[in-house]
Formats: structure tokens, sequence, C-alpha cells
């Protein structure tokens, strides 16, 4: 006799899980659905009560499951923090070669 012991979990679309900025308008966006979904935690605030999973990047509004991190105003995946620290240099260069 075999126990299945598989708890399938409803991923964060079929839960409705939408980016919300649960940390208030300063903190990182992160996906929250009144339903549980595979890989999500309870969280509970005074505004909020539900279920959060990964946090999303501002830029490119993905979820990012390895983090987001704090570039300017914005929350960003490791992608898109690159990609504005390449950026920010190649402008940086331009203004140098402009003086
Ligand atoms: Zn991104």
């Amino acid at each position: 006799m075999t126990i299945k012991k598989k708890t399938k979990y409803l991923t964060a679309e079929q839960a409705g899980a939408k980016p919300e900025r649960l940390m208030g308008p300063h903190g990182p966006l992160r996906m929250f659905s009144a339903t549980k979904f595979a890989s999500s935690i309870y969280y509970e605030s005074r505004d909020w009560n539900g279920f959060a999973g990964s946090y999303v990047c501002d830029q490119c509004l993905q979820p990012e499951g390895a983090g987001v991190y704090r570039v300017d105003d914005k929350w960003l995946c490791g992608g898109c923090k690159e990609a504005i620290r390449k950026a920010n240099k190649r402008s940086r260069k331009a203004s140098l070669v402009l003086q």
C-alpha cells in the first residue's frame, strides 16, 4: 500500500496573485493572493492578510525568486540592476567626453 502524499498547490497565476507593495509605498513589490499558492508564505499586517510569494522587479515586473535589490528608488532583479549599472557607466563616459 502506498500513501500518496503529494500536496499540489496552485501556481501564483492560478491563485490570482498580483504584485503588491506589502511593506508600504517604498517597499518592494511581492506576489500576493488571498489564496494559498506554491512557495507562498502566510502574510499578515495592518493592511494585508493572505499569502505572499516571490518579490517582483519594478522594471521588468517579473517575479524574482532570488530577491530584488534596491537601486535608487526602485527594487530591481539582478538582470535589471546589471543593465542599469552598465547604462550609468556608459552615460558617465559620455559626459566625460563632453567635458
Ligand atoms: Zn527586472
